[in-house]
């Protein structure tokens, strides 16, 4: 069998120490947020800013109106009105990032770093912070959903994503599942607690003995290059829909379903999508996809026998296309490319650029191939 690697994806660099565990620990909490190294990523409306083509963070204590937006959220943690439609503000607390500069935080003598801080905001004039007081941060441009976000260096992208996480969950669920009561974050906008305090007013959410919080959600998404045994043909596809206006094509992918595993997941796109039978599945590598997927990419085995490989697309009509190509044929274009978000292939037609895991898959794969073809020849 081969070993599996650990791929670093676009989006999936770990910079931060998450000290997930200090989040409930309000003197933590305090002391991360005025701490005079803190740096938080500002986004407005649910996206991020762009300075010098670059992710706009910002050191609290350089900028006094973001000063003044964390000195008014401070006494208002853990409470209602800490929440996104009542003061415009929602904070998440993303970890700390190991310096060697002198200046970073030290608690309890054993976690240090420098404290970041994701926010979102989305002001008016009800909310307790108002449009006023983001004035400054509006000369920026948004960092929206396209090259300027594919072109970031990954430690930005990873911080990018992170951040987007947590705070795009927190602008969508307002309310408590349970009861419909207003929910609001507590652990430095890590949880969501539902405020109804009144036990005459049942709450499946707020009376369960354990998750009685809510969490925030990430929905699994697994991608496979389908290969045969020796590694030496991929199926690529190619989606009904367009991609901009290019034939692009890519790898076969889907949600998993509950209580699946991600093999039967795997296994299960696989037929559902191409008609073929695959008899293994292995996992490479993962990548976060904000705002709300981990891509989890595998490579899933076809035995070739006459039956097993044969394509039929009449299952599922979710794809326009899926053929068996050479692994050399995509190692060619992979060796040709240039960067960007797409790596041109055969005439017009292109693959997923090395932002997405489709990339380190068909790497991966190449590079297996090329091992057994090493071995092969070692055996003439
Ligand atoms: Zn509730």
């Amino acid at each position: 069998m081969f070993e599996t690697n650990n791929t670093e994806t676009y989006f999936g660099q770990s910079d931060l120490n998450r000290v997930s565990f200090l989040r409930h620990d309000e003197d933590f909490i305090r002391q991360t947020l005025t701490h005079k190294s803190t740096v938080v990523i500002p986004f407005i409306k649910g996206e991020a800013l762009l300075s010098d083509n670059d992710l706009l963070t910002v050191t609290v204590s350089e900028d006094a109106a973001m000063r003044h937006v964390i000195e008014t959220m401070i006494p208002l943690l853990n409470t209602k009105e800490s929440r996104l439609d009542a003061s415009g503000v929602s904070l998440t607390f993303l970890g700390l990032l190991e310096s060697t500069s002198t200046d970073f935080l030290t608690y309890k003598d054993e976690y240090k770093g420098i404290p970041y801080y994701g926010i979102n905001f989305v002001v008016d004039e009800k909310t307790i912070i108002k449009p006023k007081d983001i004035a400054t941060f509006e000369k920026y441009s948004q960092l929206l959903r396209g090259p300027s976000l594919f072109e970031l260096a990954n430690g930005a992208a990873s911080l990018y994503s992170h951040a987007k996480m947590y705070l795009d969950w927190l602008t969508k669920y307002k309310f408590c599942p349970g009861c419909g009561s207003v929910i609001y974050p507590i652990d430095a906008g890590t949880k969501l607690r539902c405020s109804n305090e009144d036990m005459n007013v049942k709450c499946d959410v707020r009376d369960h003995k354990v998750n009685n919080i809510c969490f925030p959600r990430t929905d699994p998404v697994v991608i496979i290059a389908i290969v045969s045994r020796d590694f030496s043909k991929v199926c690529i596809a190619r989606s009904k829909r367009k991609y901009h206006d290019v034939v692009l094509y890519g790898l076969v992918a889907g949600f998993m379903e509950c209580s699946e595993t991600v093999e039967h997941a795997a296994a299960r796109e696989i037929w559902e999508e191409t008609g073929m039978k695959c008899d293994e599945v292995s996992m490479v590598c993962t990548q976060p996809w904000p705002p709300v997927n981990l891509m989890i990419g595998c490579i899933g085995f076809v035995d070739f026998n006459g039956v097993n490989e044969k394509i039929d697309l009449g299952h599922d009509p979710e794809l326009a296309e899926a053929q068996w190509v050479d692994t050399e044929e995509l190692m060619e274009a992979h060796a040709n490319y240039k960067g960007g978000m797409i790596v041109p292939f055969r005439d017009g037609s292109y693959l997923p650029g090395n932002t997405a895991v489709a990339y380190q898959l068909v790497d991966y794969v190449a590079e297996q191939y090329k091992k057994l073809q090493g071995k092969s020849q070692c055996n003439l």
